[in-house]
């Protein structure tokens, strides 16, 4: 049995008291133990303050750029170890693996890449300066610097390796040192990649820090200049909002929460079309990669009334040609959820969902003797408007096929689409640019992103639950009302924008943009 151990202030530390164990959910097997109970919180707070802070704020936005590349090449070097650490405690088949550890060294590069549309400096001109007075004599201008505070990072369980880091780029590069968090079920990879970090030296001490195990007090001892970004359920993030440490001080808190991500079969869809072949690939394995343990996974697939009887057969058939089982074998196409309980979770939520539909493919019971197994799952709605289907994120590889009328126009399948109560992700699949800009028109006020496949963009469409550095992540409403990423826009949660407002000439050369070099 592996104890996994907390990185703070300098050392690593294990935690007292009886400990939280972490499985293999093929086998359901212990595997590894972890506990923050009798941990120093506050102090690492303070060492974060007061030497990470300022280490960090001392370099340039190129210097940590620099950070971020080498620490995603030292994480890159034990790809193969951690790919192997993902498969045993997070039930990931190779391919989960790679989404999850490649995602983490490929956003640590982009934000390295990014760096480099910064300025040399220590802080940033937003966007060019004012005249606010009569003559140029009176001038503003907006700046941003790094708070002086810690930034806490909690994370879900479905991508320790991808969540920590993604978070850990925008923080680091806008000059903040980083607390962070993992879910403590697929610790493992996170812990791993956190004695990766630290071992390499390659940041400066005090601007990371790992906690493992339950947050404990950590939020109660946080103040203005700090920042708290979760990714977690939407009942966890109503209680970290509700925080009466983070409410007094005013801590800014980015949520990145539930979604009921929509995919719309858009009317008159050639069902021959490479368009339709799209929307079986890519949903089949939006329900599936990570056993649909993604926030952007599929879960509400709308489809016209008059296809729906060839459009269901198609998708079950593209389903069941997936291998359910040990995600260490090379067939296998999908591999069990991660707990005990999130599959009892499942199973009562696919009973719920099932009488108030009819299931087309996979169901309740579980599959095998050990391990936390299930088939993926489609189940067909009677009734596209019945709350049941827009409420209840099932957080795995399940989801719902809603029949809408599309003689009713696009703003039809977008009015169901945003009975999700505001999602991460819009998918729609058609042919026709203006029925789709209409549809996207009328999703985009509920959806962080919304993602349109068509003809004219065949082979080049990655699928849409691939969350890119330089698009932002997040959505309204039950999603969470946060954004992350989305290329430079990811470090503004760290900085702190203020208006400088003086004599112009003063204003312009010491907070201005600087000219563009030009090239000779
Ligand atoms: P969770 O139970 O809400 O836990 C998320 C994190 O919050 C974990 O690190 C957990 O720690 C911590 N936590 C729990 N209670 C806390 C408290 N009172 N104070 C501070 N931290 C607390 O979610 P999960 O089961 O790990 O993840 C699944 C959920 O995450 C799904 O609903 C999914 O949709 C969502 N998700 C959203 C996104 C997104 O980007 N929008 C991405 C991935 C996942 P412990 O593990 O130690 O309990």
């Amino acid at each position: 049995m592996i104890t996994l151990s907390s990185y703070l202030c300098g050392t690593w530390q294990a935690g007292s008291g009886a400990p939280t164990s972490l499985f293999n959910p093929t086998t359901g097997e212990a595997i590894a133990e972890a506990s923050s109970r009798g941990l120093d919180l506050a102090a690492a707070c303070e060492h974060a303050r007061t030497v990470g802070g300022p280490a960090l704020r001392a370099l340039t936005f190129a210097e940590r750029g620099q950070l971020l590349k080498r620490l995603a090449a030292a994480l890159h070097e034990h790809r193969e170890e951690l790919l192997d650490l993902s498969q045993q405690n997070g039930g990931n088949t190779r391919g989960d693996a790679k989404f999850d550890v490649d995602g983490a060294t490929g956003t640590l590069a982009a934000y390295a890449h990014f760096s480099k549309e910064l300025p040399d400096a220590t802080t940033l001109a937003d966007g060019e300066g004012i005249q606010i007075g009569r003559t140029a004599r009176w001038w503003g201008q907006h700046v941003m610097t790094p708070k002086l505070g810690v930034a806490v990072h909690i994370n879900a369980f479905n991508f320790p390796g991808w969540g920590m880091f993604e978070k850990l780029a925008c923080a680091i590069l806008a000059g903040m040192p980083v607390i962070s968090k993992p879910g403590t079920q697929t610790a493992l990879p996170a812990h791993r990649m956190a004695q990766i970090a630290v071992e390499s030296g390659i940041l400066p001490e005090g601007s990371f820090q790992f906690l493992c195990g339950s947050a404990g007090d950590l939020l109660d001892h946080l103040g203005p200049q700090d920042v708290v970004a979760f990714t977690g359920s939407a009942w966890t993030g109503a209680i970290i909002r509700g925080n009466a440490n983070l409410v007094k001080n005013n801590v800014h808190v980015n949520v990145e929460a539930d979604s009921l991500n929509a995919v719309v079969v858009g009317a008159d869809l050639d069902l021959g079309s490479d368009t339709f072949g799209d929307f079986l690939a890519f949903t089949s394995k939006e329900m599936t990669q990570k056993t649909g343990q993604k926030c952007t996974a599929a879960r509400r697939i709308f489809v016209p009334s008059d296809l729906l009887d060839e459009v269901v057969p198609e998708l079950v058939a593209a389903l069941e040609r997936i291998v359910v089982g040990d995600p260490t074998d090379g067939g296998t196409g999908m591999g069990p959820v991660t707990s005990a309980s999130q599959l009892q979770e499942l199973r009562e939520g696919i009973d719920a969902l099932a009488a108030a539909g009819t299931i087309a493919t996979g169901g309740s019971e579980p599959v095998g003797d050990k391990g936390w197994f299930l088939r993926p799952t489609l189940v067909v709605a009677n009734d596209p408007d019945d709350a049941i289907f827009h409420e209840k994120e099932l957080f795995g590889p399940v989801a719902v096929v809603l029949p809408y009328d599309a003689s009713k126009g696009p703003e039809e399948a977008a009015r169901l689409a945003n009975k999700g109560g505001g999602s991460l992700l819009g998918a729609i699949y058609c042919d026709d640019g203006e029925w789709a800009k209409a549809c996207a028109l009328g999703m985009a006020p509920w959806h962080g992103r919304v993602w349109v496949d068509s003809a004219r963009a065949k082979g080049q469409a990655m699928p849409p639950g691939m969350v890119l550095p330089s698009m932002i992540h997040g959505g309204p409403g039950r999603a969470g009302g946060g954004q992350e990423l989305g290329g430079l826009r990811g470090l503004e949660d760290y900085l702190q924008r203020t208006a400088i407002q003086g004599f112009g000439g003063w204003v312009k050369a010491e907070f201005g943009a600087p000219e563009p070099v030009e090239a000779s």
